[in-house]
Formats: structure tokens, sequence, C-alpha cells
């Protein structure tokens, strides 16, 4: 199956979003309704869900949890992706404590921290572990994934030994431009970007 782009996740999640939340109470839902409310052209939308393989019908436009199970299949919602999260501040206990990742298969397995104050505790019911217990644990249960909240001034040295120890997938929450082998995905959520996109608006 070839890979579909970032692009097209990005609207697929939003098309999920609208089925999930906004048209739950409805049966089905046309191309023009998804298209009018994130400000797409019609054609594009109706593109996006035949990769999905669902036909609208003509009158009826898509039946909504059709459309909702066919995109969690295509973006593969149900399977399992393990992660460590290495940085148990306020930002990766609240990502660990974020209920709705369980719906996108994603499973935090443990947290990673420096801090002796915080190592043996729990965040959101998982065991914060100390850093160099990573290496052992990635030997054993082969988890790739990791995402990082530790602060900038750690994230480099952070990311160098994660990659020594095996980890290839990075969902990066600092602010830093992380240098990698080429064999290692760095996604980087910069979340202030965010922001200054909509202030940029304002
Ligand atoms: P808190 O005040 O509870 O530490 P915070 O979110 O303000 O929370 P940050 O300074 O952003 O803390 O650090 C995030 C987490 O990363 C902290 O739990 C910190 O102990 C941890 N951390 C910092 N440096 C490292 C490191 N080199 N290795 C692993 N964890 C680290």
């Amino acid at each position: 199956m070839p890979a579909i782009s970032n692009k097209i996740i990005n609207r697929l999640t939003l098309y999920h979003c609208l089925l999930k939340y906004t048209f739950k109470e409805q049966r089905s839902i046309s191309s023009f309704e998804i298209a009018e409310l994130l400000d797409l052209d019609d054609s594009l939308v109706r593109k996006d869900i035949a990769l999905c393989g669902v036909l609208g019908r003509k009158k009826g436009g898509y039946p909504i949890n059709e459309l909702q199970q066919a995109i969690e299949q295509k973006l593969g919602f149900a399977e399992r992706k393990e992660v460590f999260i290495i940085g148990a501040g306020n930002l990766g206990t609240a990502l660990v404590n974020y209920a709705d990742f369980k719906d996108y298969g994603i499973d935090v397995l443990a947290l990673f921290d420096n801090d002796s104050a915080k190592i043996g505790q729990e965040a959101g019911g998982k065991k914060i572990l100390a850093l160099d217990k990573l290496q052992n644990l990635i030997a054993k249960i082969s988890i790739k994934n990791i995402i990082l909240t530790v602060p900038p001034q750690a994230a480099q040295e952070v990311t160098d030994y994660a990659v020594k120890c095996g980890v290839q997938f990075i969902w990066n929450f600092t602010p830093v431009i992380l240098k990698t082998p080429k064999a290692v995905t760095v996604y980087n959520e910069n979340i202030v970007s965010s922001f200054l996109q909509m202030h940029n608006f304002i």
C-alpha cells in the first residue's frame, strides 16, 4: 500500500473528528458539509474519502459509521502504537493523562526521567523510570517510539542517548531542532507555532 502524504493524513484526521464529534447524531454526511466546515474544496474531500474506499450515495452522502471506520482503518487507529515518554514534567504528565490517545491506539508504557524525586513514582498510572533503564527496556521489549518532553537544554543529549538505545521515531515536543541519523524519524510538535500562526491573523 503506498504511503499517504502528511497533508492527507491531516485532512482525514479532521474528517474523523467531524464524524466523531460534530455530526455524531447524523446517519450520513455529504462532501459539501465536510468541505464547508473545513474551508476545503469538496472535490478534494471526495478524493480523500475515495482513498479510504468509501463510496458516497448520490443523494444520501456518505454513511457516517462506515466512513468513520474506513478512516480509522486507513490511518491504523486500531494498531497498537507503544511509546515511552522521556521527561515526566508538566507536559509529559499531561500527555500520559490524555485519555484520547487510547482511541488512536497510542499506548504509553512508561515515562523516563533523571530526577531522583520522580523516579519510582507514577504518572497517569504509568511508572516513571530512570533514563538509564531505557537501553535495557528497549532491548527487551523493542519499543521504537518516544515522545520527547525534556527541557530544551537536555533535548539533544537525551536524543543522542535514545538513538543509541535503538529509538527510531521521535515525537519531539521540545523547540530544539534535533540532529539525528537519517534512519531516525523526528516529528516536531512545535506547540507555540500554531499559536503564532493564529496570532498572525489578528
Ligand atoms: P517540573 O517542574 O515538575 O520538573 P517541568 O515541566 O517544568 O516540570 P522541565 O524543566 O520542562 O520541567 O523538564 C521536564 C522533565 O524533564 C522534568 O521532569 C525533568 O526532570 C526532566 N529532565 C530534565 N533533564 C533531563 C534529562 N537529561 N534526562 C531525563 N529527564 C530530564
